[in-house]
């Protein structure tokens, strides 16, 4: 699988985050099964109302009509010039969870520049689903 496209998208996307309560970035690249890629980054806010990199993406192509999935890659860290390990938070999991079906990839961009690759079954075991 060559992530690069999806792995430039959320680097970009990273550099547009708003993180002035805590120093961490996050990006995010949504692949959906038409080709199209929505690039998210996180959104902090004074009160409980941030968003993630993830949901961002997410929220973009569903609101654009999409609805399947291919995969999402991540990649973040408390600052701009370094990444690490950083996984979806639980909010994310269960949002993702909606959406997509077991084939779906999540992809980790790694400080060493691998990626980790995850199944949504892997990050939210014995899920709440409707
Ligand atoms: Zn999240």
């Amino acid at each position: 699988m060559n992530l690069d496209e999806e792995i430039f998208i959320a680097k970009s996307a990273r550099q547009n985050s708003y993180a002035p309560h805590s120093p961490y970035f996050v990006g995010a690249a949504l692949k959906c099964k038409s080709g199209k890629i929505y690039s998210g980054c996180n959104i902090q806010n004074d009160g409980i109302m941030s968003i993630c990199a993830e949901r961002v993406a997410f929220t973009k192509a569903i609101s654009e009509g999409e609805r399947e999935f291919e995969h999402i890659v991540v990649c973040g860290g408390p600052s701009l010039e370094s990444l690490e390990h950083c996984t979806p938070c639980g909010y994310c999991r269960q949002f993702m969870n909606e959406f997509v079906d077991q084939d779906f990839k999540i992809y980790l961009l790694e400080p060493d520049n691998t990626v980790s690759e995850y199944k949504i079954d892997d990050l939210l075991p014995h899920s709440f689903k409707l």
